[in-house]
């Protein structure tokens, strides 16, 4: 039975890869107009937001809350921010179309296999060709896109008061982002491609095991050991606030281990909240700056919306959809790995395709090329997705009587972070993996309750969904 079903897969895949194998497909050209097509559709969403900051008044929902001042300084913040990202967008468009048409991909490819040459290093050795291959695109592609990185920060942020960092903290943080990539990074790309190396023609379920236990181990590694690379968390110290988030956690069935306070104010004022860790060993972190601006019982609130998302398995559900995007777009690779067009309308040479040693690293990156417009759909998908997720933390909420409180401290938020009042809906649809604040406040005001979610007095019951 498996056998069979795998022999059907196998020839369904042979079938598919021999149709979309075809030299009279230029690849390189129709990856270059879908791109455009893309930023095209990206601009046309963000030129359709910039009314939005010519209005004069708040919406409805926040009219009562929101000061006419601080207003104007949203309004006035948000546009600067999608100006810049009209900008930038067109700029990466223009670098992203220049590396292609200018055949950087197979020009760095020769480069580097000269190199490799000079100092002795054979080039039938294809995984360290790859890896010296990615890191000097990688390099040359983003090194262009720091000077606006820095005028984010420094500029952008600066001039509305939200930046606090310093020049020589973005410089550390660029380079340990640089150096975390490399030391992460290139084993994690080494040991893909020899997975496929090695699986051969049956890669697909070998490379889901290896991915998912390396997604694993970060999310193990992550808090320990690359967080505190850029962030101090530090024990929530005894008081109410740690008084009434144990009690929350206890009468939930959350099994919180460590509470901390992050240094979240040392680059920038923007707040938030958010828990990590393993099924039985929880972790929550709040930023200091909720804590500075909040109210007690506002940050309980914003961690009962938190907890919301463990009782609804949000994260795990979440999770899953990715691995199934993954099984997807690997399952597609496969139909594409010996594909002779891809590689020789990029400049390659075509017999790079189906002779060992197989550098597999460019037809992954030439695939991911054909298959980037595919993104604009998931992200819509996935957009949708957790803001019915955010409704339903939301729910979890004022089902724990905390519905005044969360309201007050989103509205807080909103101000402190000068969030745009007004938005356009498809703007928002895409850009956006949170409803509106308006779209929240109106929710959770017409919420009738679920019987489903009897919490109050329940203790333990949390614990039974997950
Ligand atoms: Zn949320």
């Amino acid at each position: 039975m498996t056998n069979s079903l795998v022999s059907a897969v196998d020839s369904v895949i042979t079938y598919l890869a021999n149709i979309v194998d075809n030299p009279k497909i230029n690849y390189k050209e129709l990856v270059v107009l879908s791109t455009w097509l893309q930023t095209a559709f990206e601009v046309y969403i963000l030129r359709r937001q910039l009314p939005c900051y010519e209005r004069s008044l708040p919406p409805p929902a926040l009219k009562d809350h929101v000061s006419k001042e601080t207003f104007t300084k949203a309004q006035s913040y948000s546009k600067d921010k999608t100006r810049y990202s009209l900008l930038k967008l067109v700029f990466d468009q223009f670098l992203g179309w220049g590396i292609i048409k200018f055949g950087a991909y197979a020009g760095v490819w020769n480069f580097t296999g000269n190199l490799m040459n000079k100092i002795g290093i054979s080039q039938s050795r294809v995984i360290t060709h790859s890896l010296l291959w990615m890191s000097v695109l990688t390099l040359s592609s983003s090194i262009p896109g720091l000077p606006w990185s820095y005028y984010h920060t420094f500029v952008l942020e600066q001039k509305h008061g939200f930046n606090k960092s310093t020049v020589k903290l973005w410089i550390a943080d660029t380079l340990k982002t640089y150096a975390l990539a490399a030391v992460i990074g290139l084993p994690i790309l080494a040991g893909f491609l020899k997975v496929i190396e090695w699986a051969g023609k049956s890669f697909v379920p070998w490379l889901m095991v290896f991915l998912i236990s390396i997604q694993l181990s970060l999310q193990i590694i992550y808090p320990t050991f690359i967080q505190p690379l850029f962030n101090k968390l530090e024990p929530l110290p005894q008081g109410e606030l740690r008084t009434k988030v144990e009690e929350l956690a206890g009468q939930l069935g959350f099994p919180l281990k460590h509470l901390y306070v992050i240094d979240g104010s040392k680059r920038s004022s923007h707040s938030n909240a958010y828990f990590y860790g393993l099924p039985w060993s929880k972790h929550i972190v709040i930023y200091d700056t909720l804590i500075k601006d909040s109210t007690v019982d506002e940050v309980v609130a914003v961690l009962g919306h938190e907890l919301g998302h463990w009782y609804h398995a949000h994260p795990t559900k979440l999770l899953l959809v990715t691995e199934i995007h993954l099984l997807l777009t690997l399952t597609i690779f496969s139909i594409f790995i010996n594909n002779k067009s891809l590689y020789s309308s990029f400049g390659f040479d075509p017999s790079l395709a189906t002779t060992a040693p197989q550098p597999i690293c460019i037809g992954f990156m030439l695939f991911q090329l054909v298959l980037e417009p595919t993104d604009a759909f998931v992200k819509f998908l996935l957009n949708a997705e957790t803001r019915r997720m955010e409704y339903q933390a939301d729910e979890f909420a004022v089902e724990l009587d905390k519905k005044s409180d969360l309201a007050s401290a989103l509205i807080k938020l909103h101000i402190t972070n000068l969030s745009s009042p007004h938005n356009d809906w498809l703007y928002s649809m895409y850009h956006h993996s949170h409803p509106t604040l308006p779209e929240r406040l109106n929710a959770m005001e017409s919420y009738k309750g679920d019987d489903k979610l009897k919490l109050k007095g329940k203790g333990q019951e949390g614990k039974k969904d997950l």
